[in-house]
């Protein structure tokens, strides 16, 4: 253990594992299972900042309702964010389904984050609102462990699964081995 960290509480640096149950509108929408908690580094943004913030201090074992506005998730509701694209133009190697994720470069040189919102003849409707903008958060959380993250996770601003059951190294694509788990 390290002198200059206190490890039992959440703070900057620390890896922290929490379970959490997440609803929106009175409805649980996403939840960890039981014994497979996430895992961020605090002050790196892992998680959505209102969140983050939320979780400071907590030890382990702490359980925590927290509700984060919009505005310290996903945003407010942007009407305008709406883009046709001709299918013509549209990569052949995203499914041209409703729901799907996409990556977009805007002309500044920004990767940007859209879902298929609308499938027609001719287009595609492209929504550049995250499907929980403009909505209250309210997270159910309980921290489940607390650990000094490596050199190298530092590094990166985000924990390597070095146990992940694919056995395959971190690629750091998603902050995790490629096995495509995490
Ligand atoms: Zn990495």
């Amino acid at each position: 253990m390290s002198a200059k960290t206190e490890l039992n509480k959440v703070a900057k640096d620390l890896v922290v594992s929490m379970e959490y149950e997440l609803t929106v509108d009175g409805e649980i929408i996403d939840a960890t299972e039981a014994g497979d908690p996430i895992d961020f580094i605090q002050g790196y943004e892992n998680i959505i900042a209102g969140l983050e913030k939320a979780v400071e201090g907590l030890a382990v074992g702490d359980t925590k309702e927290v509700l984060v506005k919009a505005t310290e998730a996903y945003g407010e509701y942007d009407a305008d964010g709406f883009v046709e694209v001709p299918k013509a133009e549209f990569p052949d190697d995203i499914p041209m389904e409703v729901g799907v994720e996409i990556s977009v470069t805007n002309d500044d040189g920004e990767e940007m984050t859209a879902f298929i919102e609308e499938v027609s003849l001719e287009t595609i409707t492209l929504n550049f609102n995250h499907p929980l903008a403009g909505k209250d958060l309210t997270f159910k959380v309980k921290i489940v462990g607390i650990r000094e993250a490596t050199a190298e996770e530092l590094e990166h601003g985000h924990v390597h699964f070095n146990d992940c059951e694919c056995g395959e190294d971190c690629e750091c694509e998603d902050g995790g081995c490629n096995c495509g788990n995490h």
